[in-house]
């Protein structure tokens, strides 16, 4: 029987670390990329595997991440504060919630319609304990 002669690469590691960066020499070697989670809580690193940009890790599966659904929910949270922020702002200056909604700095936070009218009942919720005097500043 003939021996296998087809190249193959050895390494003998002592340790952990060695392992390692012995398998991250293999995969840069071999063109594997790997990208940082852009969910800050996370953080991950992930294996590239195809050039659609993807930003978020794939957990649980490539269809489907923790982290992009959590931050797309901290996105929303943040774009109904910076509006309700806003709303309450408005109104303390006398604006009507017509010329609040319709204004360019609303606009600029982008909510979609369903989410601005939560926002605008959380605003309207906030401002009434306000003016009863119920909110502890
Ligand atoms: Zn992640």
């Amino acid at each position: 029987m003939r021996p296998d002669l087809s190249p193959y690469l050895r390494f003998d590691v002592h340790n952990v670390v060695e392992a390692i960066a012995a398998t991250r020499w293999v995969d840069r070697h071999s063109g594997v990329k790997y990208e940082k989670c852009d969910y800050r809580p996370c953080g991950k690193l992930f294996q590239v595997t195809s050039k659609h940009g993807r930003k978020f890790c794939p957990i649980p599966s490539k269809t489907e991440s923790f982290c992009a659904n959590a931050h797309k929910k901290s996105e929303a949270r943040r774009k109904q504060d910076d509006f309700v922020a806003l709303f309450l702002e408005g109104r303390r200056n006398g604006l009507s919630e017509k010329r609040i909604r319709s204004s360019r700095a609303a606009k600029a936070i982008g909510l979609a319609p369903k989410a601005l009218e939560a926002a605008v009942k959380r605003a309207k919720e906030q401002a009434k304990q306000q003016t009863r005097g119920l909110l502890r500043v």
